[in-house]
């Protein structure tokens, strides 16, 4: 990982040329501050701006001649509705990164998964190839999991506690906005939720919950809470590592620097390596994030973010 310098961080004219993907990573390993200084960036802007001048769906990223074999629209609040498409390659590989989320939060097989979240988030469409069309193997049935799948409005969250108590799932994976509605619910009934899961895990598309907020949930609702980065656009995923407490990334399938502004954080740039269809190189994110050294107590040696 680098850090990109102030001078890379323009916007290019043509930002979505299709790149050998295999070339860049190799440039991104070995010299990773000349990619930084070269290789254009990639924002929400341009895509929602491609979009509206191409009419192109894709927002003129994808670049294959044949029609992609599944599509998702991205939840941003851009001027236009935005989508991304993948591959059956690139969506099982992606799902392969969901899988290493649940590994990381102890999820093994045998368990019981519960997700409160909506149909087009990754959390959930990455979970099982019952949900999701050319999905050869979700992180489910990757791990022989069972998952469970609740919409994720806030007035489901009545139907959310009962799938805790009935399901009684290892770990439920929810929306970060729904995280107070379900914990009102929760307190309502008087529910004991740790006799009812291990932990929670809070997900948001380039966001998060703070620590103070996360805490304070923890302390509210008694069990342990985790954090899950998303950033859609990217197909990015990183989990909070519940042993050292930073986000791990995965550098065989992302390469990840941070934005050159003052001090030591900055918005974090997502490179996709598995993404060839619908490439996103340099994307760049709206989460706030620091790098830090690879040393998880836990034994890994992946890079790590402080978000
Ligand atoms: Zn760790």
């Amino acid at each position: 990982m680098n850090q990109a310098r102030a001078k890379s961080d323009t916007v290019s004219e043509t930002p979505f040329s299709v790149r050998d993907l295999r070339a860049l990573r190799a440039a991104a390993r070995r010299r990773p501050a000349d990619f930084a200084a070269t290789v254009p960036m990639m924002t929400l802007e341009q895509l929602a701006a491609a979009k509206i001048a191409s009419g192109d769906p894709y927002s003129l990223r994808w670049r294959k001649k044949t029609p992609p074999r599944v599509t998702f629209q991205l939840e941003y609040d851009a001027e236009v509705s935005l989508y991304t498409a993948l591959e059956a390659k690139e969506l099982n590989i992606y799902a392969e990164a969901l899988r290493r989320c649940w590994s990381l939060f102890g999820i093994t097989k045998g368990d019981r998964v519960a997700i409160f979240d909506y149909g087009t988030s990754p959390v959930s469409y990455l979970a099982s190839r019952s949900f999701t069309p050319y999905l050869a193997k979700g992180a489910a049935d990757l791990l022989g999991c069972l998952p469970i799948c609740n919409d994720g409005a806030a007035n489901l969250s009545q139907r959310a506690v009962e799938i805790v108590r009935f399901v009684r799932p290892r770990l439920l994976f929810l929306r970060a906005d729904c995280l107070h509605p379900f914990a009102a619910e929760i307190h309502n009934g008087a529910l004991r939720l740790a006799s009812y899961v291990d932990a929670l895990v809070a997900v948001e598309n380039e966001g998060m919950l703070t620590a103070a907020e996360r805490d304070s949930y923890q302390k509210s609702l008694g069990v342990p809470i985790y954090r899950l980065l998303r950033a859609d656009a990217a197909m990015f995923l990183a989990p909070e590592c519940p042993s050292c407490g930073l986000f791990h990334i995965w550098p065989d399938l992302y390469h990840v620097e941070r934005s050159a502004q003052e001090g030591r954080a900055g918005r974090l740039l997502v490179t996709n390596w598995f993404a060839g269809s619908c490439q996103a190189i340099r994307y760049l994110s709206q989460i706030e994030a620091v790098l830090e050294r690879p040393g998880c107590p836990a034994g890994s040696q992946h890079p790590r973010i402080r978000a």
